[in-house]
């Protein structure tokens, strides 16, 4: 019997395992899904509390401080030293509790700043990460240095994998925090439902920074469907881009303009250039997870984010704002 823990599994990739988790959980796996208040594991004993109860032999390892361009630039000194001791503490604890496999993630934002493109898997640790969110990028470059050195020692398949930029049902969407989609998705659901009485062809929507930057968007879903995969079928400790297409990149304009059509929004969308962009892009091949798995079929963005628009409308009350 697997009994798989998923630290961070209340979150929007947590909720995610967990909705295909209900639908195909095989007889032989057993899964708890953590979240903070199961588990504070920036607390070294508390971590040790959470593995002593749930007894895992595997472990997928979400928790993380996580946020947006914004939330990372203000807080690059909380984002390293809270995920260093989280990552640290599972990483460990899986350990001295005899866990065969732990899968780790990493994201595509934490690559090199100055590259050559696509960026894969062998480059991780190549130059250093864009200004804007060093702090976190440093604390999860470890993990795959931590795998490494865990498997020279004994022999362990702890892993990773790169996902790119993620979005769903049950993301953050508070607006100091959240990442583009869910912050734009708050942002407009906002500005639709206030002044009732203002024409909606009147009101304007502002993009934050040049609407320009590139980024690969991967529904919370299908990562789920590939991370259990990886659980059960990926046995190596390299890590693995877990990402959409090259050709499926999209602008933030381009975002802007699919949010808009999910909420029939029939106003103008404005760039605010005074705001920052970020990274301009990070593009990754996905092709190791091609040559794996070459007929995975991921879900059309547009239809995604009509999907995860429809999820915060109808479930407004118990979101993250
Ligand atoms: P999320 O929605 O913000 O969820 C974060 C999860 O971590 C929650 O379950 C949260 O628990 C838990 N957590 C945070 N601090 C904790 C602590 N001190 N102790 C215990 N649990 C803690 O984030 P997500 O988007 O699902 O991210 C999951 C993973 O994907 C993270 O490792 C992240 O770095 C990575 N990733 C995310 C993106 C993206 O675009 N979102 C892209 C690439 C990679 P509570 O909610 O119960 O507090
Ligand atoms: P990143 O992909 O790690 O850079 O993080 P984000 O998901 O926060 O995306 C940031 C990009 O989206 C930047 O170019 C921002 O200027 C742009 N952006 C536009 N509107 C928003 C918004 O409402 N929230 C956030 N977080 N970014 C926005």
């Amino acid at each position: 019997m697997k009994k798989v823990l998923v630290t961070g599994g209340t979150g929007l990739v947590g909720k995610a395992l967990q909705a295909v988790i209900k639908n195909e959980q095989p007889s032989d796996e057993e899964w708890f899904f953590a979240g903070s208040k199961d588990a504070d594991l920036t607390n070294l004993a508390a971590t040790q509390a959470l593995f002593e109860k749930v007894k895992p032999t595997h472990v997928i390892h979400l928790a993380a401080m996580v946020g947006g361009l914004f939330h990372n630039m203000n807080n690059n000194l909380d984002f390293l030293r809270n995920n260093l001791l989280i990552n640290d503490h599972v990483l460990q604890t899986a350990h001295e509790l005899g866990c065969t496999k732990v899968v780790s993630c990493l994201s595509t934002c934490i690559f090199p700043d100055k590259t050559t493109y696509p960026i894969d898997e062998t480059m991780v640790h190549n130059g250093p990460p864009h200004a804007s969110n060093y702090g976190y990028s440093y604390a999860k470059r470890l993990i795959d240095i931590q795998n490494h050195a865990y498997h020279d020692k004994y022999g362990h398949l702890y892993t990773s994998v790169i996902p790119c930029n993620i979005f769903g049902p049950h993301d953050n969407y508070k607006p100091e925090v959240s990442h583009v989609i869910p912050g734009m998705i708050n942002r407009m659901h906002k500005l639709r439902t206030e002044h009732p009485e203002t024409p909606e062809s009147e009101k304007v929507f502002t993009v934050y920074g040049s609407g320009k930057p590139l980024r690969q968007f991967i529904y919370s879903l299908d990562l789920a469907k590939l991370m259990i995969w990886v659980l059960r079928n990926y046995d190596s400790v390299e890590p693995i881009v877990l990402s959409v297409d090259e050709s499926s990149e999209v602008t933030i304009y381009e975002v802007a303009e699919a949010i808009a059509k999910a909420f029939n929004f029939k106003g103008k969308l404005v760039c605010d250039t005074s705001k920052a962009d970020g990274q301009h892009k990070k593009t990754a091949s996905n092709a190791k997870l091609r040559s794996l798995l070459p007929d995975f079929k991921f879900t059309d963005f547009q239809e995604a984010i009509e999907a995860s628009v429809l999820w915060y409308t109808t479930n407004y009350d118990l979101a993250r704002n």
